[in-house]
């Protein structure tokens, strides 16, 4: 009788997996039935030098003063919706100009989904320079955009005749730039992105996720430009589990992004704590001087391994080239090795042979480096 059973349920199974496959093809939107899902490497216990984490964690008695806080919460309750203690933290922390309004969301990404839902339409069109953040094509198509992506030139500056003709011709609803780019570090020049904020009559967004390795910002202009955004993260600077991200600028845009962002969108552990942890803010810039110190070396030693060119970098991880058609062998090496991180050697044309590396401790860094060269080694020379 077990036996019968058996067969029985797995029939059940394979009836019900068709019955459920039909009810798919029904009413999922066949764009997103064509998508695959993005994916993210599972670790294991890999060194982790693929996705910008800030490599340092706190101090012993900083944790214990944190949990103290944390002890109070009361979790029972909706934390509070418009996270108003929060927001007076990080807008003196970030210099917001008093006059503009502030965001917050789950992450950056959640606030690239509620700008794209709320201009969401038959023919809105959303662009960026490519390569760039991989979101905003992503978030775009989830939203029913359309997404143009306008290649850089070689040196990864802006390419402004392609620019200006793509603005001109598809007249975007929203233009995202990353400042400092991701993945390639550089920064596109102002004065560019100034002259495309000119011409644009929808809406530019400057993502500046990278700011605390970076320095620059577009915040003061919010108030000379009608169409300015500007959105930061808290996860490249060391509260990435926590997924906090902001946006800030003029309150009559912010007012009706504000009506698409879920009420409770930044829960009650996230708001104490990304408070708490502004309120430490010396550990994060010295953790941060720290890993751009890191950086530039780690920039003038890949640049010494024969066969490698490591491009300047502005955030907090570098892209390098490796010899022609040798990426996939460092990378898969890297990983046999214990060492996790990012290839885009198939990403975009102008990658080819590029890899992307956070930059970690110093020990990290050091065992990183010595593998990479020991690789180059061994395939090329
Ligand atoms: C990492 C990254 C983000 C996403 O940040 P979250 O706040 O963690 O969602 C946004 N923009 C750029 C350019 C990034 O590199």
């Amino acid at each position: 009788m077990a036996r019968l059973d058996t067969k029985l349920d797995s029939q059940l199974d394979s009836l019900l997996d068709s019955l459920v496959k039909r009810k798919v093809t029904q009413w999922i939107r066949s764009d997103i039935r064509a998508l695959s899902a993005y994916t993210v490497p599972d670790p294991g216990k890999l060194i982790k030098l693929d996705a910008m984490e800030n490599p340092y964690t706190w101090p012993d008695e900083l944790v214990t003063e944190w949990l103290e806080i944390l002890k109070h919460i009361p979790v029972n309750r909706y934390p509070d919706p418009n996270a108003n203690d929060l927001k007076a933290a990080l807008r003196s922390n970030m210099n917001v100009p008093s006059n503009m309004d502030l965001m917050l969301g789950n992450g950056s990404d959640e606030i690239i989904q509620i700008i794209l839902m709320a201009v969401s339409g038959t023919d809105r069109v959303v662009l960026s320079p490519q390569p760039s953040f991989v979101m905003y094509n992503l978030i775009a198509t989830y939203a029913g955009l359309k997404y143009v992506g306008v290649p850089i030139t070689n040196n990864f500056e802006l390419d402004m005749d392609a620019m200006k003709q793509a603005v001109k011709q598809h007249r975007p609803a929203v233009i995202f730039f990353a400042y400092p780019n991701n993945p390639t570090g550089n920064f596109f020049k102002r004065q560019d992105i100034l002259e495309i904020l000119e011409i644009s009559d929808g809406l530019v967004v400057i993502d500046e996720a990278y700011h605390a390795f970076a320095n620059c910002s577009f915040l003061e202009d919010l108030n000379e430009y009608d169409n300015l955004l500007v959105m930061r993260t808290l996860s490249k600077m060391g509260l990435a589990g926590l997924r906090l991200g902001l946006l800030a600028g003029h309150k009559k845009w912010l007012s009706e992004f504000n009506k698409i962002r879920l009420p409770y969108n930044i829960n009650a552990l996230t708001q104490k704590s990304t408070e708490f942890a502004l309120n430490h803010g010396a550990i994060f810039s010295e953790q941060t001087r720290n890993i751009c110190n890191d950086r530039d070396q780690m920039f003038d030693k890949l640049n010494k391994i024969e066969g490698i060119t490591a491009y300047p970098s502005s955030a907090n991880f570098i892209l390098f080239r490796t010899p022609k058609g040798q990426s996939n062998i460092v990378f898969e090496t890297l990983k046999s090795k214990g060492i996790l991180i990012k290839n885009l050697g198939s990403a975009d044309k102008l990658l080819s042979d590029c890899l992307r590396v956070t930059i970690g401790t110093p020990e990290e860094n050091k065992r990183f480096l010595g593998v990479l060269s020991g690789i180059i080694w061994t395939h090329t020379l």
